[in-house]
């Protein structure tokens, strides 16, 4: 099979030939037909996740077809169209995963970190951490609910009851939690990189009520600030802006230092707090709510061969919404 291949933090994927990997205990085999693009394999590329596997097949918004089932695999047919997360193993025993808390599970594995993801022909995945997909979404529109749309909801999620919530960062997981804010009746502010005025026109068309540069205050005090972009000095940033009791919900898996900032800032009960990885539970739940929104996700797609341009392209800010990565010929 065609795979895209890290050998090593820092190069550039390689088109190799590699054997189609085979189902082990509790697996399914899975044909690939598309595969979304997360800032995180940015980070795992880039060296900033420093224990990948290596060589190493990333991806981790993965969908498409049961091709075989390993003899204890039981949940999906032959056929089936699934999606793979970011989420690939949990123990179920440790002390997070017996708290409702897999997304913290001591033994945790990744998928397209710890076990070759979806940047290639076929993937096997543990079968408990599959989706079966909204039926209204074709693959490439499925593709990016499968990250940025779960870490999304469930920052949106750990925010609250928050009304006023600005999104910093308004890439593939903010379009998305932008129209799921926007469906349970809150208002949504939009952050761009200053000057960035075709991002924010994007979020004003998904329901943004108000889009500006980053620094700029908005036009009231917010009750959430979730933090899509890897900046740590937006942290102060966003608290300056929030009302008393709100607070800062920080999505991604890798952001630079956070400047020191006076504690007036923090001071009312203010809150700054992390986002890791995702439960089963926060999939079901988006891939519940999303077609009834219904949730449009926007794409930008590259053959499988060009996924380092995709990747260019992400790092830079070229395009609205999400890239996918067109597996399938
Ligand atoms: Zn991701
Ligand atoms: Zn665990």
């Amino acid at each position: 099979m065609r795979a895209m291949q890290l050998r090593a933090a820092k190069e550039p994927l390689r088109l190799v030939e590699l054997p189609v990997p085979t189902p082990a205990k509790g697996q399914v085999l899975i044909r690939v037909s598309v595969c979304a693009v997360c800032r995180t394999d940015l980070h795992i590329v880039g060296g900033e996740l420093s224990e990948p596997k290596l060589p190493l097949v990333i991806g981790h918004m993965i969908v498409g077809h049961v091709e075989a089932t390993s003899n204890s695999a039981h949940r999906f047919s032959p056929g089936q169209r699934i999606g793979v997360p970011w989420l690939g193993y949990v123990d179920e025993t440790c002390r997070f995963c017996r708290r409702g808390l897999e997304n913290l599970c001591v033994n945790a594995r990744f998928t397209g970190y710890h076990i070759d993801g979806g940047y290639a022909e076929y993937c096997v995945a543990d079968e408990r951490f599959c989706f079966p997909l909204p039926e209204s979404y074709d693959d490439v529109h499925a593709a990016p609910l499968l990250c940025a749309g779960l870490i999304g909801y469930r920052a949106l999620r750990l925010a609250g009851d928050a009304q006023r919530v600005g999104l910093y960062g308004f890439g593939d997981s903010a379009h998305i939690i932008a129209q799921v804010a926007r469906y349970q009746g809150r208002r949504v502010f939009a952050f761009t990189s200053p000057g960035d005025t075709k991002k924010q026109a994007f979020a004003r068309s998904l329901g943004a009520e108000w889009a500006g540069d980053s620094l700029t205050p908005p036009p009231e005090p917010l009750d959430a600030a979730l933090i899509f972009a890897p900046v740590g000095a937006l942290v102060p940033a966003a608290l300056r802006v929030l009302d008393p009791g709100g607070v800062v919900v920080c999505a991604g898996i890798h952001m630079s230092d956070i400047p020191s900032f006076p504690y007036d800032l923090l001071w009312m009960e203010r809150q700054i707090r992390s986002v890791a990885n995702l439960t089963r539970q926060d999939g079901e739940e988006l891939l519940q709510i999303a077609p009834k929104v219904p949730v449009r996700t926007e794409v930008k797609t590259y053959p499988l061969a060009e996924a380092n341009a995709a990747l260019d392209d992400l790092a830079h800010g070229r395009f609205v919404g999400a890239a996918v990565l067109t597996v399938a010929s």
